[in-house]
Formats: C-alpha cells, sequence, structure tokens
C-alpha cells in the first residue's frame, strides 16, 4: 500500500471557506476598492426604489439600453430597458436563440426598510410641528430616533403636476429627527424590552417650531410649515393623500476600518445585490440566452403590489418580448419561456457576527468577507415559506461558479427555529423558473446603517457576470 498524503487528502475532499482578502494580490484589491466606489455612489444617488430606478436609467442609457417601448421589432444583441410605474426596472439583452429556449435572470429588490409618512402626516403639539409616520419592512423601532433623517419621494398635486421632494442629504439641507427620552427620566422606560421601547406611534419626526403670528389661528407651527411648503412645492394639506414620502438616514455612504475594507450604508439590503447585477449586464456580451437584470419593489413587505415580485411585470415584459422578436406571445409559450429559464434571487444574507454567535449556526452560516454566498433555501421552521433549489440546478450553478474561479460560500440564516427570512425566490420558483438565493452577507440587517465588506460585494459582481456569460 503506498502511503497516503493526508494534507492533499483534505484538500481534496474537505470543503471550506475562504477567505477572499488572503487569496487576492494587490492589483485585485484595486478592482475591489474601485468598485466599491462606483457602489458608494449609486447608494448616495438611490435612497428610495424610485431613486433606484432613475439612477439604473441613467446607467443602462449610457451604456446602449434602448427603451423597450420604444423599440419596434427586436434581434439577438439589442439591449432594451422598462420600466414598471417608476419603481422597477428590467434590462435584456437579447440572445441568439428563440426566447422559449429560457433566460438567464438576476432578480433583485430596490426597496428598503424605512419610515413611510401617513397619509395625513403634519400635526402640531406643544408648539412644534411633526410628522407621523408608519414605517415599513422589518425595523427594530429603537433603532430610528436620535438619527439624521432625510425626506425622499413625490407628492401628486390636485392638479396633476408630480413634485419630487429630496431633503436632508445635502449638506446644505436641513435634517429632521425623532426625539428620545433623555436617560435622566428614562427608568421606567429602559425597564421595557427592546420591542416596546419604542412604539410605532412614537415615531414622529420633528420638522419645525417657528409659529405664524396670529393670535386666531389655532395651531400657528402647522400653519408656518403648510405655508412653507405651499411656497416651496405648491403642497396643501390634502396633497400627503396623495404623496408618498419615505424618510430615510441621512447619512452618506462611508467606509469602515482603518483598512478601508467594509461599507456602512442605509438601504444595501438589496442594493448591494441590486448593483452588482446591474453593472454585470452592462458587461455581458450577447448570448445563446437572452440575459435579464430584473428590479422588484415591495420585496421587504411581502412581495404584494403593482410592483412587487409577485405582480405580473414578469409576464407582461416577457410577452412585450416575444411580440417584438414576433415570436409566439400565447400563455404556453410564455410558460415554456418560464420552464426553460435559469433565476439567481440576489438577495442578502446575515454574516456570522462574532457579538452574536448564539443565534447563528457557526458551521452553515456565510462570513463576512468569504465571498458570495449561496444559499438553497431561506424561510423558517421546518423550511416553511420557501422554495428550495434543487439539487440539478445547485451542480449547475457551483459549475459555472468553479469554472470561472468564484470564491463562494454557502449560507443559512441562523439556527433552525431560531427566525428566519423569506426573498422573492419562491415567486419565481411558482412560475417555474429555476432558482437560488445568492447574495452578499451583512451585518446590521434593516438597521439604519448596514455593513457590508468590499470583498463580498466584487464576488457578487463576479458570480453574476459568470451567471450571464
Ligand atoms: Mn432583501
Ligand atoms: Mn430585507
Amino acid at each position: 500500500m503506498p502511503k497516503i498524503n493526508y494534507q492533499n487528502l483534505e484538500k481534496k475532499l474537505k470543503f471550506e471557506k475562504k477567505n477572499c482578502w488572503e487569496i487576492w494580490n494587490e492589483e485585485e484589491k484595486k478592482k475591489v476598492f474601485a468598485f466599491a466606489e462606483k457602489y458608494k455612489g449609486f447608494l448616495n444617488e438611490a435612497k428610495t426604489e424610485r431613486e433606484a430606478v432613475q439612477a439604473g436609467i441613467k446607467i443602462v442609457k449610457k451604456n446602449g439600453f434602448k427603451n423597450l417601448a420604444e423599440c419596434k421589432s427586436l434581434k439577438a444583441g439589442d439591449k432594451v430597458y422598462a420600466v414598471n410605474h417608476d419603481k422597477n426596472l428590467a434590462l435584456a439583452v437579447m440572445g441568439k436563440k428563440p426566447l422559449s429556449a429560457g433566460f438567464k435572470m438576476i432578480m433583485s429588490h430596490i426597496d428598503s426598510p424605512r419610515l413611510d409618512l401617513k397619509v395625513k402626516p403634519l400635526y402640531e403639539d406643544e408648539s412644534l410641528a411633526f410628522f407621523k409616520t408608519h414605517y415599513y419592512g422589518g425595523i427594530k423601532k429603537y433603532h430610528w430616533p436620535t438619527i439624521p433623517l432625510s425626506l425622499h419621494g413625490v407628492v401628486v398635486l390636485s392638479n396633476g403636476k408630480k413634485v419630487d421632494i429630496n431633503i436632508g442629504d445635502d449638506e446644505s439641507d436641513p435634517i429632521f429627527m425623532i426625539t428620545d427620552l433623555l436617560p435622566h427620566l428614562a427608568k421606567a422606560q429602559m425597564k421595557k424590552t427592546l420591542d416596546e421601547a419604542i412604539m410605532g406611534e412614537e415615531l414622529n419626526i420633528l420638522v419645525g417650531s417657528i409659529p405664524v403670528k396670529d393670535e386666531k389661528v389655532k395651531e400657528k407651527v402647522k400653519l408656518a410649515i403648510l405655508e412653507y411648503l405651499n411656497n416651496k412645492y405648491g403642497i396643501i394639506e390634502e396633497d400627503f393623500f396623495s404623496a408618498e414620502i419615505q424618510a430615510v438616514p441621512a447619512s452618506k455612504a462611508r467606509d469602515i476600518g482603518f483598512d478601508r475594507s467594509l461599507i456602512a450604508a442605509y438601504g444595501q439590503d438589496d442594493r448591494v445585490c441590486a448593483f452588482p447585477s446591474l453593472a454585470a449586464i452592462l458587461e455581458a456580451k450577447p448570448a445563446e440566452r437572452t440575459q435579464i437584470c430584473f428590479w422588484v419593489d415591495r420585496e421587504e413587505i411581502g412581495s404584494e403590489g403593482i410592483t412587487g415580485a409577485q405582480s405580473i411585470f414578469l409576464e407582461s415584459f416577457t410577452v412585450e418580448l416575444l411580440e417584438k422578436l414576433k415570436q409566439p406571445s400565447n400563455l404556453k409559450n410564455v410558460y415554456r419561456v418560464f420552464n426553460n429559464s435559469r433565476a439567481f434571487s440576489s438577495d442578502v444574507t446575515a454574516a456570522f457576527d462574532p457579538d452574536y454567535k448564539d443565534v447563528h449556526d457557526p458551521r452553515n452560516c456565510a462570513k463576512m468577507g468569504y465571498g458570495v454566498a449561496f444559499e438553497k433555501y431561506t424561510g423558517h421552521r421546518g423550511k416553511s415559506v420557501t422554495s428550495e433549489a434543487s439539487a440539478e440546478y445547485v451542480q449547475e450553478i457551483r459549475k459555472i461558479m468553479n469554472d470561472n474561479k468564484i470564491i463562494w460560500q454557502t449560507s443559512n440564516l441562523g439556527k433552525v427555529d431560531e427566525g428566519g427570512g423569506g426573498t422573492i425566490a419562491m415567486y419565481m420558483a411558482k412560475r417555474g423558473i429555476e432558482i437560488i438565493d445568492i447574495g452578499v452577507a451583512l451585518f446590521n440587517m434593516h438597521a439604519p446603517m448596514e455593513i457590508s465588506s468590499k470583498a463580498d460585494i466584487y464576488c457578487a459582481y463576479l458570480a453574476y457576470k459568470a451567471f450571464y456569460k
């Protein structure tokens, strides 16, 4: 019997995560950091789904994508974009094969947890004016008082004119803030659970304090704010009903650490996947199959609504592509397209946080800086409310990753029965599309500032490019 070299055997047989920074040379690190700068620029420009779509259109137009609505016909190699209600962006690079051979799609979401203004938000209390809010998505409410907030969104006036709101992010702008109790008087508050310390109805944003000078007016500060809004934007109080205004952290994306290896920013779930998927399709060479990059909205509240992943925008987009390709656009063929398609649900996962080891399964969770993370299934409690990628599909994807030398890792969101979460994957699976979750692992997910690793973002970008090839 020849002597076995167990070190070689270990290399051959064991499946270990690899730290990107230990693998890359200086030249590669430069590319990683340069990509991160572009990503940070996008984050600062795109704090809401509407802003993400606007920023996305600007980028793709510069890169030769045409508005699908304006194209009379399509052929292989054409690059098009389509927009749904200002909150979804779909991009396609037309393949050489008929669309019924299936597309390769990367779908991510561009909505993030935040505070939405209520439909009648403005009120006055003790000579101060406030906006009432209703939080959107899964937040820890105690995160939101005392941080600088900016306001973003649109107001549609009764005459139909649409007014853009974007105030608080420019250095010269005022910011807005939710107050909190001083520790000196917080004895009772400090005994409450984190869940109860700050209640939803207490997430009220301070917006002003100077009254109008008129003894007969009852709410003088509220009227002064209305007067300001009317002069500046033409808004009357009823217009808030036909508005979508979101309060988000006023901070810009920043580097973390002496080595600048990490990024802190608002809304990285899921723009940390949306941006690399866009970057990847910009560089995608027309291939056999059509390549699609698809940004959805409303993932954080269950993908409901006309701009969520459960909406029919994917169907209508597919039908429009088929019609303009002069290929059958009946339901049968649409389903054939879906059944032959391959997709990534590109969304974030939780990174193993050494301060909170107890909630993770360390053998199965993603590590910061160890590459793009694959999640075979999400959900909670006995794999409920999730799709699961098949063994066959996982093999296909694993091969693409390894053939292209992508640094990747597997991931699971938390210990069994610890909690859980979902993504848009199950809504694509329902349509017959093979799909797997893949994305960047975060710390502080859903907090006002989330943390990502520049290494993982770059790996996501490389993985998406490899998938499109
Ligand atoms: Mn997400
Ligand atoms: Mn989320």
